[in-house]
């Protein structure tokens, strides 16, 4: 596509309009429409293709204390996103170059090159960018191995396993020698797992999670990589080995949740088995990130890994349905929006 794209122009982008209480709609959210400067010195424009649905853009609009603070009221909904350079004043970036950044929910974004890394389209498309050779793989890989500590012979775990990090997980410890579970909504997504390898898929809307673990995993769980919390949590500390690493990624059963869970409620579990149960948050390894593309664009080369995608097409005003689909488990692997060709959209991947 021949680039026509010169600022001065238009961008539509999606602001917070109010915070929610439970879940998203339509007021949460209103869609702008702004002018897009020439950058200037030290700044790039970037058009936007695809932008990544996170389930931690729910807390993103609490305002709370977190690792980041919250989107503030009026401002562009924060979300990593890929696109193409159209405009440059920085030295590292060009005209045509496919990037990634922390562009937010817009078609165009001004950047001064902060958290902005060059996407290789060779490797893989740029959805694959925004899952698992993007944050997703990078929380899959880090929590696994250095939160988590795997090792060859480890039975291991994972909620939410049909997602974008939970399907890395489960592949990456099978790729090093584990014995994988997966707990996942719906037969279709587990017939999914297992067909990628997973050594047994338990549907957590059909079975008793708790018994399952027992007979799938009757040594007890070495890892358990959690991505839900709740009920499904418990279950997972009910079946721990001793020694076991419980690695808090999520939990994503609560976010839309008015008052704070119950538990958990097996957490003696914990001393019983001599287990830890650790939080991390992935931007602490963003040093290491290449390390992780590295090692993951390698299994997904020799196919031990694969990159699942659930691409919706769209304006950047579906952003807030599509993000309901997070929780209501639309998706199979990472979940994208990718922006409509309509003179402002898809060039990258
Ligand atoms: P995802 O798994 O691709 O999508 C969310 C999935 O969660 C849905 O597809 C759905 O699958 C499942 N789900 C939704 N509501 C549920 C419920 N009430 N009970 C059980 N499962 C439910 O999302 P992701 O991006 O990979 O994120 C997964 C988790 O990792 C989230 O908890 C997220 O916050 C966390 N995360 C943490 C970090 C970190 O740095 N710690 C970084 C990235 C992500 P089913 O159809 O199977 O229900």
């Amino acid at each position: 596509m021949t680039d026509a794209a010169t600022p001065p122009f238009t961008t539509r982008q999606v602001r917070l309009r109010e915070r929610p209480v439970g879940y998203p709609d339509d007021s949460t959210w209103e869609t702008v429409t702004e002018q897009v400067p020439a950058p200037g010195p030290g700044e790039l424009v970037v058009r936007v293709s695809h932008i990544s649905l996170d389930p931690a853009m729910r807390g993103w609009l609490n305002d709370v204390r977190s690792y980041l603070p919250p989107v503030g009221i009026g401002e562009v909904m924060r979300a990593g996103a890929t696109g193409t350079v159209v405009a440059s004043e920085h030295p590292a970036y060009a005209v045509g170059d496919a990037v990634m950044g922390s562009f937010g929910v817009t078609e165009y974004a001004v950047s001064d090159g902060s958290g902005v890394t060059k996407m290789d389209l060779d490797v893989a498309a740029a959805p694959t960018w925004l899952g698992a050779l993007g944050m997703p793989g990078m929380t899959a890989y880090f929590g696994l191995t250095d939160v988590g500590r795997v090792q060859p012979g480890d039975t291991v775990v994972v909620s939410g396993a049909a997602g974008a990090v939970g399907s890395v997980v489960g592949q990456v410890a099978k790729a090093m020698g584990c014995t994988v579970v997966g707990i996942a909504g719906g037969p279709e997504k587990c017939a999914w797992l297992t067909s990628i390898g997973f050594d047994a898929a338990i549907d957590y809307k059909a079975e008793n999670v708790l018994k399952r673990l027992r007979e799938v995993a009757p040594k007890g769980i070495d890892v358990f990589f959690d991505n839900v919390g709740g009920d499904i949590l418990d279950a997972g500390l009910a079946n721990l080995r001793r020694g076991a690493r419980v690695v808090i990624c999520g939990a994503i059963a609560s976010y839309n949740e008015t008052s704070l869970p119950d538990g958990p409620r097996r957490y003696m579990s914990l001393l019983v088995f001599r287990a830890t149960m650790t939080g991390f948050v992935v931007f602490d390894y963003e040093d290491r990130y290449p390390e992780a593309v590295e090692k993951i664009a390698g299994w997904i080369a020799d196919g031990s890994v694969v990159a699942r995608e659930t691409v919706v097409t769209g304006g950047v005003d579906a952003f807030g349905s599509t993000l309901l689909g997070l929780f209501e488990g639309t998706n199979t692997g990472k979940l994208v929006l990718a922006l409509e060709e309509d003179g402002r959209g898809v060039t990258a991947g």
